[in-house]
């Protein structure tokens, strides 16, 4: 049997599933007897679901939305070069 320091050190591991069968069937049981720990993986758990959640709704990473809008920015640049009289443009 695993004591409550084992438990709360395994939580995440457990939580990641990278505990071994026998690790996890340590885990699974103390926290069926443990009331504490079953409330501290019950907290864990809809932490990380909450987590998830939140980054779905967001959708794309703030480093990807600042490419796409700069990217944007420098096809808009590149339009407005093109519609330049000829003798306006570059050696191109
Ligand atoms: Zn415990």
């Amino acid at each position: 049997m695993i004591n409550c320091r084992d438990c709360a050190s395994a939580l995440n591991p457990y939580l990641d599933r990278e505990l071994s069968d026998e690790d996890v069937v340590q885990v699974r049981s103390h926290l069926e007897a443990c009331g504490g720990c079953l409330h501290v993986y019950q907290f864990e758990e809809s932490l990380r679901r909450l987590v998830k959640v939140r980054c779905r709704q967001q959708g794309a990473p703030e480093w990807l939305r600042e490419r796409i809008t700069v990217s944007l920015a420098m096809e808009r640049i590149r339009q407005e070069q093109r519609r330049r009289p000829p003798e306006m443009r570059g050696a191109d």
